[in-house]
C-alpha cells in the first residue's frame, strides 16, 4: 500500500489529490496537508466586493476530502525533505512514497508591511470587510489600484478590479466625484497576453476615464499622507489604496532543498518532476520559464500542473503513462456588464507565447461561473461552508446606499 502526501489544498492540490485518488488503488493513502480548512476561488473575492455573491457562498470546507477518499491534515508544513520524502508539520512529521508540493505563493513581506489604515491588500480575503467600508464612505479623491511588483497572481485581476469598481461608482452616481487610477511597474498592462489584449484593455479603461499608469514601479507608501511615491519621485495622493502585493515562495518552500536560487520551485514544465525522485511541484510555488518571461501564476495552470504532476507520480508507483503539459491555457478578464472576455494559447510557444483575445460575449461570464461550480463541485461538493463566529465577523454585508 503507497501513501502519497500532498502539500497544499488550493487549485493545484485539489486536482493533483483528486487524479490521484482516479489513478491509485483504492487501498493506497492520499493525505493533503493545508493550514487553511477551505478553498474557494481568487475571482470570488471580486464578486464579493462588488455585491455580486457573498464570498462564503463559494467557499468549500477541505474536511469534506474525507468522504472522498483522500485525508485532511489541518496544520502547517515546517520543513521539507525531498531526498527522503519527509515533511515537518504542526501535526508532527510525515513520510511518503510520492510527495506533490502545491503551497501556492505568499506575499512579498516587505510590500505586506506597508499596507494598513486605508491602504489594502485587494487580494486577501482578510481586507474585504476593511475594503467594503471604505467603499461604502467614498465619494471623493481618487480611487488607486496598485501593482507593487511582479510576479504577482492572476495578472489581469487588478484591471478586472478597477473596472468592476468603477461600473460599482458609477451605478451609485459617485463616480464623477471619484478619480479612478491603476497603476503597474510593467510596460504594459498585461505583457504576458500579448498585443490584442493589451489595445483591448487599454481601450476598456480609457472609455471609463481610468487614469493607466504603466512603468510605475512604488517606491514607498504612507498611509497618514495618503501618498504612493513612485520611482523617479512622482508622488499620488489617494482616498483609498487597493495593493497587489508581488508573490512571494512561503517561507517552506524557499527554505527547503526545492527551492532555487530565488526561492522558488522550478520543476519540469512537462511533467512538474523536481530533481527528488517521486517529488513534484504545482501552482503558484514554482517558477515556470517561457520564452519571454514566466507562466502565470494563475488556478488554471496550478490545476492543470497539479493533474500532470499527478499522472507522473501514479505511473512512477504503479507505471503506466506519462501525459505532459503542452503551456495550452487561458486567462478569464472579467469586464462591466456581466461580460468576460478570454486570453487563450500556448504560453510555451516560441519566440514568444502564441496567445489570442476572445471578446466577451453574452454566454462568457455563465461560463465563468459554471467554471468555478465545476470545480467546487467536483472537489468539494455543492454546500457551502457552515460560517464560523470568525467568518460571521468577516461575512459580506453589501454597502447599500
Ligand atoms: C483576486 C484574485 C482573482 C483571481 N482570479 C483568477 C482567475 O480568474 N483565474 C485563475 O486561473 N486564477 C485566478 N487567481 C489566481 C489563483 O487564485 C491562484 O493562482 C491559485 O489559487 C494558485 O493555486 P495554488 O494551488 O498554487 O495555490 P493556492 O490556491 O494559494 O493554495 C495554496 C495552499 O497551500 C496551503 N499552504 C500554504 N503554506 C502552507 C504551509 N506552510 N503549510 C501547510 N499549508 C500551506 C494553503 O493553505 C492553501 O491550501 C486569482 C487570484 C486572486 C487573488
Amino acid at each position: 500500500m503507497a501513501h502519497v502526501l500532498v502539500l497544499g489544498g488550493g487549485f493545484g492540490g485539489l486536482a493533483a489529490a483528486h487524479e490521484l485518488r482516479r489513478r491509485l488503488p483504492p487501498g493506497d493513502d492520499i493525505t493533503v496537508v493545508a493550514t487553511s480548512d477551505r478553498f474557494f476561488v481568487g475571482f470570488a473575492k471580486l464578486w464579493d466586493l462588488v455585491g455580486f455573491r457573498p464570498l462564503l457562498d463559494g467557499v468549500r470546507p477541505l474536511e469534506r476530502l474525507d468522504e472522498r477518499g483522500i485525508r485532511f491534515v489541518r496544520a502547517e508544513v515546517t520543513a521539507i525533505d525531498p531526498a527522503t520524502r519527509t515533511v515537518q508539520t504542526t501535526a508532527g512529521t510525515l513520510t511518503a512514497d510520492g510527495l506533490v508540493v502545491a503551497l501556492g505563493a505568499t506575499y512579498q513581506p516587505a510590500h505586506a508591511a506597508q499596507l494598513h489604515q486605508d491602504a489594502y491588500n485587494l487580494y486577501h480575503a482578510d481586507a474585504l470587510p476593511g475594503i467594503r467600508a471604505a467603499l461604502s464612505e467614498l465619494t471623493s479623491g481618487r480611487l488607486l489600484v496598485c501593482v507593487l511588483g511582479t510576479p504577482y497572481l492572476c495578472p489581469p485581476a487588478p484591471f478586472e478590479a478597477t473596472l468592476l469598481l468603477d461600473e460599482w461608482l458609477r451605478a451609485r452616481g459617485r463616480r464623477a466625484g471619484v478619480d479612478v487610477a491603476v497603476s503597474t511597474p510593467a510596460q504594459l498592462t498585461l505583457p504576458v497576453a500579448g498585443d490584442d489584449a493589451n489595445r483591448y484593455l487599454a481601450g476598456e479603461l480609457k472609455a471609463r476615464d481610468i487614469t493607466v499608469l504603466t512603468d510605475h514601479a512604488v517606491e514607498s507608501i504612507d498611509p497618514d499622507a495618503r501618498q504612493v511615491r513612485f520611482r523617479g519621485g512622482q508622488t499620488h495622493e489617494w482616498e483609498l489604496l487597493l495593493a497587489v502585493p508581488a508573490a512571494a515562495p512561503p517561507p517552506v518552500v524557499a527554505e527547503s532543498p526545492l527551492a532555487g536560487s530565488d526561492g522558488w520551485i522550478e520543476p519540469d514544465r512537462h511533467t512538474f518532476a523536481t530533481d527528488a525522485d517521486r517529488v513534484y511541484a504545482a501552482g503558484d510555488c514554482t517558477l515556470i520559464r517561457t520564452a519571454t518571461a514566466q507562466l502565470p501564476k494563475a488556478g488554471v495552470f496550478a490545476e492543470a500542473a497539479g493533474r500532470i504532476a499527478a499522472a507522473n507520480l501514479a505511473t512512477d508507483l504503479y507505471g503506466g503513462d506519462r501525459p505532459t503539459f503542452d503551456g495550452y491555457g487561458y486567462c478569464f478578464l472579467e469586464l462591466p456588464g456581466q461580460r468576460v472576455a478570454t486570453v487563450t494559447g500556448d504560453f510555451y510557444a516560441e519566440p514568444e507565447p502564441a496567445v489570442r483575445l476572445a471578446l466577451p460575449d453574452d454566454a462568457s461570464f455563465r461560463a465563468k461561473q459554471q467554471w468555478e461550480q465545476d470545480r467546487l463541485t467536483a472537489w468539494l461538493g455543492t454546500d457551502p461552508i457552515r460560517p464560523s463566529s470568525a467568518d460571521h465577523e468577516q461575512e459580506s454585508t453589501y454597502v447599500a446606499d
